[in-house]
């Protein structure tokens, strides 16, 4: 199972071979996808606690450009298709 929940309690299905680095602050990241099929980048703390880096990245707002191909595929495993 890949769903994890963020802190703020929102459930999110990563990929972990899916990830990034942050283009603004160089976090490395991992892609999730919401039960809105929504794509965010997110990231674990050092206390093993998921958040959105929306929510952390000090350049938050300039991550929008997201790599299509891999995004697909996450969400194909999130519905199973894969
Ligand atoms: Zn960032």
């Amino acid at each position: 199972m890949n769903w994890i929940t963020l802190e703020g309690g929102a459930e999110v299905f990563i990929e972990e071979s899916k990830g990034g680095i942050c283009k603004s602050c160089g976090t490395r990241f991992v892609w999730g996808v919401t039960r809105n099929n929504k794509f965010i980048p997110v990231t674990k703390t050092p206390e093993g606690k998921w958040i959105s880096h929306f929510a952390d990245c000090p350049g938050a707002g300039k991550h929008r450009k997201q790599p299509e191909g891999e995004l697909k595929i996450v969400k194909a495993k999130k519905e199973g298709a894969v």
